[in-house]
């Protein structure tokens, strides 16, 4: 999972691979590189860490030409340094690679490849791909030929960039199984690849994505897709409407705290134009292609998710359950990959990814398919791989979420879900217009009850200050709840590396109990829902432990104040809709805590925004 930039035309590509890479860096900051065509060959500036540094290495050794490719690294193979920062060279200096992915048979190739005496540079499984592809160019082959013949030797899943000074107006991408995406952006006397659309929004709206096994060669004038066996392909140009603006920090000091408060927004948008006010009906678009008949025919639901969208695939599965009553599970897609998942005739795979380009749910997705159930994804990158597999496809309209860790694509994904669920109950008979009207009316108060939520900011950050230290911390929640223990210790973890733990209430007693010392922050989930006393009975629990208690509690519960030793209040709403503003305390919490350590909260350590690799 990295970011990949390239641009081939007129202007001096430096600084236009270098600010397309800056809208990427959130997949990855192992290290990052450059490689221009300067009169005849390739200049290479690279540098470990994040991109700041490569900035500083350009600024000291600048280097400028009409061709270059970029990239920002997260580390499969090799450690973080500058010899293994992409871009790659073979032993001549002639051709460069930067890759998106794993080379999984890159031993062999790379003992293959020492034995006819090619030098390697660094301990990635990427610099096979330059060394295979400076064989083919020997051998007489044009880049676009060499690369295609290189490339049928590769196996894993890969995007794959390659130029060659040898060919100073000629960029080839392919994409090889789900590794993250390739886009073309098409300009005038000018064209662009990259990995994601960002990356380019400053320069084109006009796109073309390539599929698995597809290439491209991109010149100036001109841009020819061919499938890996060289057969010529047409694909289609898409335009889009995207906001460059919103995707900058507007005054919050992270993007994390910036996509933290834009929640109502999102919410609001992720609801807008879904629903018939009159009838109460929750009505998608054309990317829906799901009829009545079908939503009746529907005999089992299996969420398929990873880290956040697998939370929000808990609380999809009581949302489901409780209004449409159609068996649902969620599993996730890294295990689900492996086995031998059992499919039922009229099974749907849920899939939830909000980049489309997880590989592991992708993966999962296409096992599924083969096994015959319809693919619903519901996620928010327009255009990607999932976007094109899925038979129904449900957008959040959450904007770019830029932060690594995942916040209002959360709330919008659980807002998805809830009317997707609505959905399939209406459609199937099983729900009455009062009763939808309640839930919508519930749902629709959301950005408000959201807003409400928001409020707390600075009492969060109180507490957080004071329990900042803290070693560990649980989380507990219960029922629809479940989700939001999991996801808001998930938070904690990702952005400030501490260790936390959502645990369901139920389950203290059979191991988590023994966890509970003074030292041990809990923070229980207990809204007045149809499970609020037996939280309560939880709370008492801990108390009897001696540890601490912060309760997210309903504003007004003046019982719970008794009881524990902090409480944040959320606004009271519907049950149904509750796991949407509860979260918002506790990625607030998350976000302070980080801050208050010094952590890098919109990219934490080892992690990337879209998981690209396995
Ligand atoms: N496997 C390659 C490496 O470790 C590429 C990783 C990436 O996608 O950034 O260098």
């Amino acid at each position: 999972m990295c970011g990949i930039v390239g641009y081939v035309g007129t202007k001096d590509a430096v600084p236009i691979v270098m600010e397309g890479l800056r809208r990427l860096e959130y997949r990855g900051y192992d290290s990052a590189g450059v490689a221009v065509a300067v009169d005849g060959h390739l200049e290479l500036r690279r540098a470990e860490g994040k991109l700041g540094n490569l900035d500083r290495v350009i600024a000291e050794r600048p280097a400028s030409g009409t061709l270059g490719i970029g990239h920002t690294r997260w580390a499969t193979h090799g450690r973080p340094s500058e010899t293994n920062a992409h871009p790659h060279l073979d032993c001549d200096g002639v051709t460069a690679v930067i890759h998106n992915g794993i080379v999984e048979n890159y031993r062999e190739l790379k003992d293959d490849l020492i034995a006819r005496k090619h030098r390697f540079g660094s301990e990635t499984d990427t610099e096979v791909i330059v060394h295979l592809v400076e064989e083919e160019l020997r051998a007489g082959r044009d880049l676009a030929e060499a690369a295609r013949r290189a490339l049928r030797r590769i196996e894993g899943a890969a995007a794959v960039v390659l130029v060659s000074a040898s060919d100073p107006k000629t960029i080839v991408a392919a994409r090889i199984s789900n590794a993250g995406g390739v886009i073309v952006g098409y300009g005038d006397g000018e064209n662009f690849v990259a990995s994601d659309m960002p990356a380019l929004l400053e320069h084109t709206r006009t796109f073309s994505f390539l599929d698995h096994g597809e290439m491209v060669v991109v010149r100036p004038d001109l841009v020819r897709f061919m499938d890996l066996d060289g057969k010529e392909i047409v694909k289609a140009k898409t335009t889009v409407a995207f906001d460059v603006v919103s995707a900058a920090k507007g005054g919050y000091k992270h993007f994390m705290l910036k996509e933290i408060f834009e929640q109502p927004r999102a919410i609001s948008d992720a609801l807008l134009a879904r629903v018939d006010r009159r009838t109460s009906r929750v009505i998608f678009d054309e990317d829906v292609k799901m009829t009545e008949a079908d939503a009746r025919a529907v005999t089992r639901i299996s969420i398929v998710a990873c880290g956040t969208s697998y939370h929000a695939g808990i609380a999809g599965k009581y949302l489901i359950e409780r209004l449409a009553g159609i068996p649902t599970d969620v599993e996730l897609a890294s295990e689900y990959r492996y086995r031998e998942p059992a499919i039922v005739p009229g099974q749907v795979t849920l899939a939830l990814t909000q980049s489309g380009e997880t590989v592991d749910t992708l993966a999962a997705m296409e096992e599924a398919q083969r096994r015959g159930a319809r693919l619903v994804w519901i996620g928010n990158v327009v255009g990607s791989q999932a976007s094109r597999m899925a038979a129904d496809v449900i957008y959040l309209h959450a904007g770019p979420e830029i932060a690594v860790a995942a916040s209002k694509t959360y709330t919008a994904t659980v807002v998805c879900l809830l009317l997707y669920a609505l959905f399939l109950a209406q459609r199937r008979g099983k729900i009455d217009e009062a009763t939808s009207r309640g839930i919508l009316a519930g749902a629709f108060h959301l950005p408000t009850l959201v807003d409400g939520a928001l409020q707390s900011s600075e009492q969060v950050r109180t507490l957080a200050y004071r329990y900042y230290a803290a070693r560990d911390f649980l989380h507990l929640g219960r029922g629809v709840n479940y989700a939001t223990a999991l996801e808001g210790a998930l938070k904690l973890k990702e952005l400030s590396y501490a260790h936390a733990e959502g645990t369901a209430g139920g389950e203290m007693k059979h191991g988590t109990n023994a966890l509970i010392d003074e030292n041990l922050p809990v923070i229980a989930i207990a809204p007045r829902d149809g499970v609020y006393r037996k939280m309560l009975s939880n709370i008492e629990e801990v108390r009897a432990r001696a540890g601490i208690v912060i309760a997210v509690a309903t504003a007004g519960d003046a019982e719970i104040r008794d009881k524990a030793d902090e409480v944040i209040t959320i606004p009271a709403c519907h049950e149904l809709v509750s796991p949407v503003v509860a979260i918002v305390p506790l990625q607030l919490f998350a976000y302070h805590v980080a801050d208050r350590r010094g952590c890098d909260v919109d990219q934490p350590r080892n992690l990337a925004k879209t998981v690209t690799v396995e």
